[in-house]
């Protein structure tokens, strides 16, 4: 008797990344960790076990050091408390269960510490004694900081976890942005997560990757089992768990009429970002790094708005040599020019932190707290190693570069004071670089389109990121899915903001291009050029749709368009008014 099929179960969260796929699930768990489960092939389990003994010389070397640096600075008393750290590593039990562990199940190393880790923490976690309690602190403290050796050595990076989830659909409770980031386009199939946001910059990367994503899900990672097979379908945020027949025929048909609409789609990507009254509107896209140039060579765009260069970090945990970013921002300008490439210079913290405390881990507000330039500026040793890399690159194409998260001129001139003492060693050293490369700020804190105006005599250009504006004007975490529905580019004060960045910088002869997710939406972006926004840059993947909405809008259309929204009181009123023009536009297609 063949066993009966298992229920289809239809979970309900964000979309954030359009397209369907069809696949078996990859669960990737992550409690305080990110801890993979695997099992090992039998010959392997010797070589586990020294890497474990390997992270646990490893682990007892950086308590050792934090304690003799800590005895010197603060004294005996204090540096004591890693005494019981150092306890924690000697204990025999733990090691010798977590070997059991090990030699029973076939598990990595990763998993059975962990579970041995837990099942210590939970039995001291229940007894009645003060000093017992505490210890439950210095093991997870401990078992944090073996779990990120083990993790952290590049044998398990993500990379490994790239060729478990080739042809799956991943599953997680969060994936972080250094996750997403090592994750390889062309091998995975589609991303589910438990949390997130629309603007959360792991969204962003997996869009970057052209998967369906679908964030938001609550409670994907424990109503999906290992294996099960899953539909994601990124254009309404739906994951079907266990798809019956009638669905997969339904989705089958959904599909086919999807493709004629992206063929029609593709016809006229290849034609100018003109609209209907010959306005001409630059699309450009946005990149994290090398990775992406593959599905942006082909596109017919105007070169790259937004260059994440933290996307090169994050991939390799940490900040990375002047050499290796030259190697790499070099490769996207030679592929790039004639056309333009900006580079936003790293914005690491929020929600994009590296491991090592490299951007500190400890802040109770990171996205308020020493992030982007407020990080470079603080430490300006890696800042200056970058400013090097992005200058010699921009020998090879035309290039521009923005600082993010810039919140008062203040920063702006001390950002160029730096590239001005970088600039002089590089002609010390006699090495070439465009004297003219055109130096710009993200603008995407409130503080800093109210001083627009005073901002826009210090750059070249603008570039507004709407995800982190709208974060900021409302006070809505943009990785926050509870409250995401509070999260409204539609908002007038949103609005309202644009167009006085606009109408400001124009006055000053400065340009403004818009780099954040409204750019990449076509509800929003006809909005975006109503209001005299001058260029777009958005996902790669997204160009097509954006081309054709530019090329049948006309610009007089669109300026009323966003005079009748900036009259709006509710967002919901100019959400309607938006989605009805754009549906307008794409009638045509639709229709045909
Ligand atoms: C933005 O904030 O809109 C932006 C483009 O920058 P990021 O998403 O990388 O913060
Ligand atoms: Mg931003």
């Amino acid at each position: 008797m063949s066993d009966s099929p298992k229920e289809e179960i239809k979970l309900k969260g964000i979309a954030a990344s359009p397209g369907i796929a069809q696949a078996p699930a990859f669960i990737f768990l992550k409690r305080e960790f990110d801890v993979p489960k695997y099992l090992l092939d039998p010959s392997a389990v010797d070589s586990e076990l020294e890497r474990f003994y390997g992270a646990m010389v490893e682990t007892r070397r950086q308590i050792q050091e934090i304690r003799s640096d800590i005895a010197k600075n603060l004294g005996e008393d204090e540096a004591r408390i890693f005494d019981a750290h150092l306890l924690v590593l000697e204990d025999v039990a733990l090691i010798e269960e977590t070997q059991k562990e090990l030699r029973e199940t076939r598990f990595n190393i990763e998993f059975c510490f962990h579970k041995v880790a837990q099942r210590y923490i939970a039995f001291f976690d229940n007894i009645d004694d003060e000093y017992l309690r505490e210890r439950v602190n210095d093991i997870r403290d401990v078992t944090r900081r073996m779990l990120f050796n083990l993790l952290g050595h590049t044998d398990y990076g993500i990379s490994r976890m790239s060729r478990m989830v080739a042809g799956r659909i991943l599953v997680t409770k969060d994936l972080s942005p250094s996750d997403a980031a090592g994750l390889e386009a062309g091998t995975l199939k589609g991303i589910a997560t438990d949390s997130g946001g629309m603007t959360s910059h792991t969204v962003i990367m997996a869009r970057s990757l052209n998967v369906p994503a679908v964030v938001g899900l609550h409670k994907a990672s424990e109503v999906i089992q290992e294996g099960d097979t899953l539909l994601i379908d990124g254009y309404e945020g739906i994951v079907i768990v266990n798809p019956s027949d009638d669905t997969l025929y339904q989705y089958g048909e959904f599909n086919l009429r999807k493709k004629n609409y992206l063929d029609q789609l593709q016809k006229e990507a290849v034609l100018p970002s003109v609209t209907l009254d010959g306005k001409t509107i630059p699309l450009l896209v946005n990149i994290e790094g090398v990775r992406d140039l593959e599905h942006v060579t082909s596109l017919t765009i105007d070169g790259v708005g937004l260059f994440r260069t933290e996307g090169v970090f994050l991939r390799d945990n940490q900040i990375v040599s002047e050499e290796a970013q030259f190697d790499e921002y070099r490769r996207v300008v030679n592929s790039l020019q004639p056309r333009i490439t900006t580079f936003r210079t790293f914005d690491l913290g929020g929600d994009k932190m590296l491991p090592n405390g490299l951007i500190s881990p400890r802040e109770k507000n990171p996205f308020m707290g020493l992030r982007a330039i407020r990080y470079c500026l603080r430490f300006p040793d890696a800042f200056r190693n970058q400013l090097r890399a992005v200058l010699r690159a921009s020998h090879y194409g035309p290039s521009k570069m923005m600082y993010p998260m810039i919140s008062g001129v203040g920063e702006i001139i001390e950002a160029n004071r730096i590239l001005d003492e970088v600039k002089a060693s590089l002609d010390q050293e006699g090495i070439p670089y465009d004297r003219n490369m055109p130096i710009g700020s993200m603008i995407e804190i409130p503080s800093a389109a109210a001083t627009i105006d005073l901002i826009s005599e210090h750059c070249s250009f603008v570039s507004i990121g709407t995800n982190d504006l709208i974060q900021y004007l409302l006070a809505v975490d943009r990785v926050n899915d509870m409250i995401s529905d509070l999260y409204e580019p539609c908002h007038p004060a949103v609005l309202r903001t644009i167009a006085y960045i606009v109408e400001q910088a124009h006055k000053r002869g400065i340009k403004v291009s818009v780099c954040g997710e409204m750019a990449g939406d076509p509800i929003y972006a006809s909005l975006l050029i109503g209001l005299g926004v001058d260029e777009l840059s958005v996902a790669p993947s997204i160009v097509p749709t954006i081309k054709y909405l530019i090329r049948h809008i006309s610009s007089s259309e669109v300026s009323k368009l966003a005079q009748k929204a900036l009259r709006l009181s509710h967002p919901g009123d100019t959400f309607h008014l938006l989605k009805q023009f754009k549906i307008g536009v794409f009638k045509s297609l639709i229709d045909a």
